[in-house]
């Protein structure tokens, strides 16, 4: 395939940022107070390729907890140890049209799937939990840290006061965790579980580490910027798989329709974008839709794309 041509990449992004910067749409969450204090007009857009380029723009130095966007990354793991089909059967590979902390979707699909799949909060947990299980909750926490530095690169570190607000209002992922630990798809202690999940969503980085992590999927599981493999590259596909079904929370049909490349979301206003093969696009901006999704992030992301289709950056 031809080298992903730069100079149409950098007018697409900065067509975008300009468009989009002023966009008021949308509110940071709130259920997890510190979330609710991020200045909401931090905006950040970058494209990393697969041959480790990368192009940003805006509050590039702005860090921001990872939340559910850490999710396809802990899931790539459980699938390149326990293998697809295990994590299909145990966790499951459905949307749920419901909420990301949704309870009716785990009652819903009891007698099959109660996790649903690994990007929902509970397949999340339940993915998590079975991330090194027999080891100290210490160890534990190093191997799923050690997965999303392997990603982005570098080591990423914990947003303690993050941690801090969420482990204070996890009462409703702590009803997640025991309930799937009566149906048997939690390993170990789902305290730990819930803990090592808070934690991990409560891992800080930038928009440029974020388009790393997903150029490292672009690229079949193999970081560009450091050379080293993450995830084979089946485990690469079937994590793209998640993403392009459940990726946007409950309107991932709305955004695959709009957009159509396999992305995820989080909270705290991050979003990935993947185009196998080619690059991945990472926004940050905090104001979030009624579901979850940074507003700005998916006005910016289809723009993007769409400017690129156009120019070819597509063919190979
Ligand atoms: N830590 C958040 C929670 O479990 C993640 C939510 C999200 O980004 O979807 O509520």
């Amino acid at each position: 395939a031809p080298a992903v041509d730069q100079a149409a990449i950098k007018a697409a992004v900065d067509a975008a940022y300009a468009a989009v910067k002023g966009d008021t749409g949308g509110k940071n969450a709130d259920y997890i107070p510190v979330l609710a204090q991020v200045p909401p007009q931090l905006f950040a857009i970058a494209v990393m390729t697969v041959d480790g380029k990368v192009y940003s723009v805006g509050d590039t130095d702005a860090r921001f907890a990872i939340e559910s966007v850490s999710k396809p990354f802990t899931a790539s793991w459980l699938i390149e140890h326990k293998g697809a089909d295990w994590v299909a059967q145990k966790i499951g590979t459905n949307q749920t049209g419901l909420p990301f902390n949704s309870i009716i979707a785990i009652e819903d699909h009891a007698a099959t799937t109660p996790a649903m799949n690994p990007l929902v909060n509970a397949g999340a947990i339940a993915t998590t939990s079975w991330i090194a299980p027999a080891d100290e909750p210490k160890q534990r926490w190093n191997v799923i840290n050690g997965i999303l530095d392997a990603y982005a690169g570098r080591h990423l570190g914990v947003n303690e006061t993050v941690y801090k607000s969420e482990s204070s209002n996890y009462e409703h992922n702590r009803a997640i965790s025991r309930l799937l630990k009566g149906y048997g798809v939690i390993e170990s202690d789902p305290q730990v579980a819930l803990d090592l999940y808070t934690r991990q969503c409560s891992v800080e980085l930038d928009v440029r580490d974020l388009a790393t992590m997903g150029a490292t999927l672009a690229n079949g599981g193999t970081n560009p910027a450091t050379g080293k493999k993450v995830v084979s590259a089946d485990s690469a596909e079937k994590t793209l798989s998640l993403m392009l079904t459940t990726g946007l929370y409950e309107t991932t049909g709305t955004w695959s329709f709009n957009v159509g490349l396999p992305a995820k979301s989080g909270v705290g206003g991050g979003i990935v974008a993947v185009v196998p093969g080619k690059f991945a696009i990472a926004t940050y901006a905090p104001p979030l839709d009624a579901a979850g999704n940074s507003v700005k992030g998916q006005k910016a992301m289809a723009m993007i794309v769409r400017q690129l289709v156009g120019s070819g950056v597509f063919e190979t």
